[in-house]
């Protein structure tokens, strides 16, 4: 994250606090990375980290596809202008809209359980997800391809659902296997990519093997990508991928003000930002970086608390910082996946804006919500 301090200052003066802003020239590397890593892989954007259309614009000028799992999802992805070659739909329990929407576009569907064979609509182009059953080094609510998650097929089920498509007309594009968000070990890659080749005798050769996302930030991507595409190279495939949080956590800042301090039997800086902003740290008990953006001499430990009136409210525990006043500004880092696209209305907090920095200017992506949008569906016949 490059943004100068005085510009996020500035946007802070502006704009008021607490506000997501993100760094352009990051978000355009985050997408040079992933690139340089997976060469001719097949890109397509898990938009649920961050939906915002001005980052599916720049994505989508980038021949990025998306990576849909709603309704809502397959709209914003029309709305930019995506079609069929650069569309996945993807859900567990997918609605009838979902399929049709999907259909309209011609978007490759991903097949996460058998019934859906008889569910697509006709002639489709689909991919199984495979659960490979693994114990995956993330958070619990963060791992998918673990025996007892929800997602996918068995490996067993695999090769006759391949059947069963091609007996109803559809295209058995290949596998899709994704095992989880922020993982940590990339052996959990090794070991899912593993279980795919091991079903190659039973598929036989296949167009496409689309190995997902879930690449924490700092991993190493030369590698994976390294084994994805054997992986695909097993089954004479194209590689496709579907990162998230790689191609915009980093751009991602959330600026937040320090309301004041307390001490009950902890020391507290209380900020005007919490879970509502950045459910991160309360949901998977992730850990974001900070930047104090002021300076004084004796510096301590905090625990940084949101303004809710819930216990598990904290962004952060023993942060150091220097001692906090009111009005100092705070920095957290790597907050641009699952950050505004998590942030809710709970309490009647209108959701904070979205700011892009880019050639040393501004510009608002998303405006702050007044307490009027929100209650706006409420006032029925208005
Ligand atoms: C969430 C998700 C992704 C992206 O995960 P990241 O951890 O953000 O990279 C990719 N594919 C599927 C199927 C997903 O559900």
């Amino acid at each position: 994250m490059s943004i100068p301090a005085d510009a996020l200052h500035a946007a802070a003066q502006q704009h008021g606090t607490p506000l997501y802003a993100y760094d352009a020239a990051e978000l355009d590397a985050s997408v040079a990375r992933v690139r340089t890593a997976f060469g001719n892989a097949r890109v397509y954007y898990a938009m649920k980290a961050n939906p915002n259309l001005s980052i599916l614009r720049r994505l989508h000028t980038q021949d990025v596809g998306f990576e849909c799992v709603s309704a809502g999802e397959i709209a914003r992805a029309a709305h930019v202008g995506a079609t069929g070659e650069n569309l996945i739909v993807n859900g567990p329990a997918k609605s009838p809209a979902e399929y049709a929407l999907g259909a309209q576009l011609g978007a490759t569907f991903i097949i996460d359980r058998e019934e859906e064979v008889a569910l697509l609509p006709p002639a489709s182009r689909a991919l199984i997800r495979v659960n490979p059953a693994l114990n995956v080094s993330t958070h619990d609510h963060l791992a998918t391809g673990a025996a007892d998650s929800k997602f996918g097929v068995t490996p067993e089920q695999a090769p006759r659902i391949i059947s069963a498509l091609r007996a109803a007309g559809h295209t058995a594009l290949g596998l899709h296997v994704h095992i989880g968000s922020a993982i940590r070990d990339a052996h959990d890659f090794t070991a899912a990519f593993a279980r795919l080749n091991d079903l190659r005798p039973h598929t036989g050769p296949l167009p496409v093997l689309d190995t997902g996302g879930g690449w924490g930030i700092g991993a190493d991507l030369p590698g994976i990508a390294r084994e994805a595409h054997a992986a695909a190279a097993t089954f004479g495939a194209q590689l496709w991928v579907e990162p998230g949080r790689s191609l915009v956590a980093t751009a991602g800042t959330l600026l937040t003000r320090v309301v004041g301090t307390k001490t009950t039997g902890r020391p507290f800086a209380l900020l005007d930002a919490g879970m509502t902003e950045l459910l991160r740290p309360m949901l998977y008990g992730a850990q974001h970086p900070v930047t104090p953006l002021w300076q004084r001499e004796s510096t301590s430990q905090w625990d940084l608390a949101g303004p809710a009136c819930e216990s598990g409210d904290l962004l952060g525990r023993n942060v150091t910082l220097p001692t906090p006043h009111p009005g100092d500004l705070l920095a957290i880092h790597e907050a641009g996946a699952y950050g505004a696209a998590m942030s809710s209305n709970y309490l009647t907090r209108p959701r904070p804006p979205e700011l892009l920095w880019e050639r040393s200017q501004w510009t608002v992506i998303r405006q702050r919500e007044t307490p009027q949008d929100i209650w706006r569906a409420e006032e029925s016949g208005e």
